[in-house]
C-alpha cells in the first residue's frame, strides 16, 4: 500500500508503546493508517474509532511485550518533528495527550462514579454530579529578552550540561500572560521588562503545554540568578553564544529571531 503523503492526513493512526509512538519505517518514515495495525492487540483506544475525522483524535496503546509489525518502529514525540514535520508532531502530541487524559480520567474526580464520553465533544461528564472534563493545557510563556543588542540567557540545572536558553515559566491561576511574563523574569534574574510583544506558540505535549512566545526589552535591574530553577544568566552578543536549543522548540525560533536580527544568521 502507498502511504505517502499521509502526513496529516485524516486517517493517520497515533499507537503508542509507552510515550514511544509507532510509525512506518518502510519503505520511508511516515504515519500508519489504522489497516496498518490491523490485529494488533490494543489495551487502551479512543472512543468512536473509526468515525471520527480529526487529526490525533485517533490513538491507542500497545504493551511494551507486543511485537512490532514487519516495517515499522518506535520514536519518542521529539523525534517526530525531525522526523515527519511540525504537523505530524502537533498531531501525534495531540493523541498522546488525548490518550493520557483519557486515562486518567475513568472516574469522576469528586464523587469516584464513572465518568462517560461527551457524544460531539472532547469531554468527559459524570453522571451522577454532572462534573465535567477536558483535556488539560497548561500555558506557559517563553520570552526572548534583549538589552543594547545583547541577549539574556539562562542555565536551568535541568539543561543538559553547557546549555543555555532564553527564559520560561508556567502561567498561574489569575494572571494575564504579560504578568506572568513579568513575574517569571523577576523571580528568576530579578530584573524588570518593558514593551512586550507578542512572537508565536507551539504546543508542547511534554505533558501537555502551550508554549507562547514573546519578546521583550530590558527596563531595569541587574541580573541576579534565583540559584534555584536557574544556576546561571548573563548577556550574550551575536558571535559569543553558548550552546543553544535544537531547531523544534520555540525558545530556538525566538533565539534566531534575535540573531537573525542583530547581524547573525
Ligand atoms: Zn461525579
Amino acid at each position: 500500500m502507498d502511504n505517502a503523503g499521509n502526513m496529516g492526513n485524516t486517517d493517520s493512526f497515533f499507537a503508542f508503546v509507552g510515550d514511544l509512538l509507532l510509525i512506518r519505517s518502510d519503505p520511508e518514515p511516515s504515519l500508519p493508517v489504522l489497516s496498518d495495525l490491523e490485529g494488533l492487540p490494543f489495551s487502551d483506544r479512543s472512543p468512536g474509532l473509526g468515525s471520527d475525522q480529526r487529526p490525533g483524535n485517533r490513538w491507542a496503546s500497545l504493551g511494551s511485550d507486543q511485537k512490532l509489525p514487519r516495517g515499522m518502529r518506535l520514536v519518542s514525540l521529539r523525534d517526530v518533528w525531525g522526523i515527519l514535520g511540525e504537523n505530524a508532531f502537533c498531531e501525534a502530541g495531540r493523541a498522546f495527550q488525548l490518550m493520557e487524559w483519557s486515562r486518567r480520567n475513568c472516574y469522576c474526580g469528586h464523587c469516584a462514579s464513572r465518568m462517560t464520553d461527551i457524544p460531539g465533544e472532547t469531554a468527559r461528564q459524570c453522571p451522577d454530579c454532572m462534573n465535567t472534563s477536558y483535556p488539560p493545557v497548561s500555558p506557559a510563556i517563553i520570552v526572548a529578552v534583549e538589552k543594547e543588542g545583547q541577549l539574556l540567557l539562562a542555565r536551568s540545572s535541568r539543561f543538559p550540561k553547557g546549555r543555555y536558553s532564553i527564559l520560561a515559566g508556567f502561567v498561574e491561576p489569575g494572571e494575564t500572560l504579560e504578568s506572568a511574563l513579568e513575574r517569571e523574569v523577576m523571580e528568576e534574574v530579578s530584573i524588570r521588562v518593558k514593551d512586550i510583544s507578542y512572537f508565536g506558540s507551539q504546543p508542547w505535549p511534554f505533558p501537555h503545554s502551550l508554549m507562547v512566545g514573546f519578546r521583550a526589552l530590558w527596563a531595569g535591574g541587574d541580573i541576579a540568578v534565583d540559584g534555584n530553577e536557574i544556576e546561571e544568566a548573563a548577556w550574550f552578543s551575536p558571535g559569543s553564544f553558548p550552546d543553544i536549543p535544537p531547531s523544534i522548540s520555540i525558545s530556538r525560533r525566538l533565539i534566531d529571531d534575535f540573531l537573525a536580527r542583530n547581524g547573525k544568521e
